[in-house]
């Protein structure tokens, strides 16, 4: 199975807290104002398309880990 990880681009991220509100055990907002994840875990695959989804501005992305 392809192992996958989630990130957050920072440039484009607009700090609306959005995925905070939506799994906040995963997402926090840094200094800067932007999200950060500070732990992937109980994050199934609907989770994780709930999220990519509510992003206003698409910055949580899934990448292939090399
Ligand atoms: S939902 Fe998107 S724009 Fe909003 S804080 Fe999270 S990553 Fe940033």
């Amino acid at each position: 199975m392809e192992k996958k990880n989630l990130k957050v681009d920072q440039k484009i991220c607009i700090g609306c807290m959005l995925c905070n509100q939506i799994a906040s055990a995963n997402f926090s907002i840094n200094d800067d104002g932007k999200a950060i994840i500070k732990s992937s875990k109980n994050l199934d695959e609907k989770k994780i398309k709930q999220l990519i989804d509510a992003c206003p501005v698409s910055a949580i992305k899934e990448e292939l880990c090399s």
